[in-house]
């Protein structure tokens, strides 16, 4: 049995309390920080609560069951993929999703922005960043993220928000504190140096979100928070 919906707007309510209390911390305005329902695994039900709730958008790792998910739903919501992309993916996901967090490659960025040009669209994406320097994650390296970027911001039918990036799992707090903190320098740096807006900051999932928010998150990606486990 899936969740009721009052579990999820009592659990939607506390991590949105939980959001205002960080950005009270840290000085921020909490209309800074959206709310983004991770619903991999989760049945459309899921998809349904987060749209009747108000939230503007839910994340997908996976393209193949984010497609037939999205057939089973009605609600009025957008779509991002937050899961590796493979390039022979690429159509399937410029043709379901309305952004994608998770280029990672130049390879990737040409596939994207050619599909996105064939189904006469402009895709919306985030650049993914190791910024943990952690081997189990996806990303392009730090290093690499000039680069990346200067190619993305060439491609016609693609339109860069920002950055996307996900913590390495460990004890010390310290860890995300410094992925987070260097991720909000590299696009600040990047920023200045292109001057492409970049706003987007993608970081924060349910164990690290109020340090993601003090170091400047604009979106946190909520699963186990609201759904529970998986
Ligand atoms: C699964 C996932 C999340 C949500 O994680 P929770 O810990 O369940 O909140 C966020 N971002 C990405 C990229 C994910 O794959």
């Amino acid at each position: 049995m899936f969740i009721d919906y009052e579990t999820f707007e009592r659990r939607a309510d506390s991590v949105r309390a939980e959001i205002a209390a960080a950005c009270r911390l840290a000085g921020r305005d909490p209309s800074g920080v959206r709310l983004m329902a991770v619903t991999k695994t989760h049945p459309p039900e899921a998809v349904e609560y987060a749209a009747r709730y108000g939230l503007e958008a839910v994340g997908e790792n996976r393209v193949q069951e984010a497609v037939g998910k999205r057939a089973l739903c009605t609600a009025p919501i957008r779509w991002e993929l937050i899961g590796h992309l493979q390039s022979n993916k690429a159509a399937l996901a410029v043709a379901h999703f309305d952004r994608v967090q998770s280029v990672d490659s130049i390879k990737l960025l040409t596939h994207l922005d050619r599909e996105a040009g064939e189904q006469g669209r402009r895709l919306a994406v985030l650049l993914q960043i190791n910024a943990g320097n952690d081997p189990a994650k996806f990303g392009a390296e730090p290093a690499d993220a000039p680069g990346l970027l200067e190619a993305a911001l060439a491609m016609p039918n693609l339109q860069v928000d920002g950055f996307m990036t996900i913590a390495p799992l460990s004890d010390d707090p310290g860890v995300a504190r410094r992925t987070f903190a260097a991720l909000r320098q590299l696009r600040d740096e990047l920023a200045a140096r292109t001057g492409a807006p970049l706003r987007e900051l993608s970081m924060g999932m349910t164990g690290d979100l109020a340090i993601a928010v003090a170091e400047g998150s604009t979106l946190v990606r909520i699963g186990t928070a609201l759904f529970g486990a998986r």
